[in-house]
């Protein structure tokens, strides 16, 4: 099952409070995990709800929870994107506690990041599949 779509353009997403729901540009859009907002050629990829995580996050999850096999998760987390209580080992935000992306989301997001023709964003050297 693959439901992660790369957001070339706007369809949902987290936004910052206060935005005006008929009037959503592309910079109230804003990655969960850091908190910064989307800009025209940095990727970004949504999860469930609205839920979205940045290239450049992802970046970071992959290389620590895929390629250096570490786990900054807590136990019994949640995943932000699939929104699953998840036993596979999982990256948390070190910025916001409450944001934690489970393994199995990591791949399914990169995998739709890297096939992506919008966005010449690629998995880290390392990386097998
Ligand atoms: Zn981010
Ligand atoms: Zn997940």
């Amino acid at each position: 099952m693959l439901w992660f779509d790369v957001v070339a353009r706007y369809t949902g997403g987290m936004r910052k409070p206060g935005t005006d729901e008929d009037n959503v540009q592309m910079s109230d859009v804003i990655c969960d995990f850091c908190h910064s907002e989307w800009v025209e050629d940095e990727p970004m990829v949504e999860g469930h709800h609205g839920s979205c995580i940045c290239g450049k996050c992802l970046m970071v999850a992959y290389t620590d929870v895929i390629l250096s096999k570490t786990n900054t998760a807590p136990e019994g987390y949640k995943c932000t994107l699939c929104l699953e209580h998840r036993d596979d080992p999982a990256w948390q935000s070190p910025m916001y506690d409450e944001a934690v992306v489970c393994r199995r989301c990591i791949k399914q997001a990169s995998g739709a990041l890297h096939k992506s023709k919008d966005f010449d964003w690629t998995k880290p050297p390392g990386a097998h599949d």
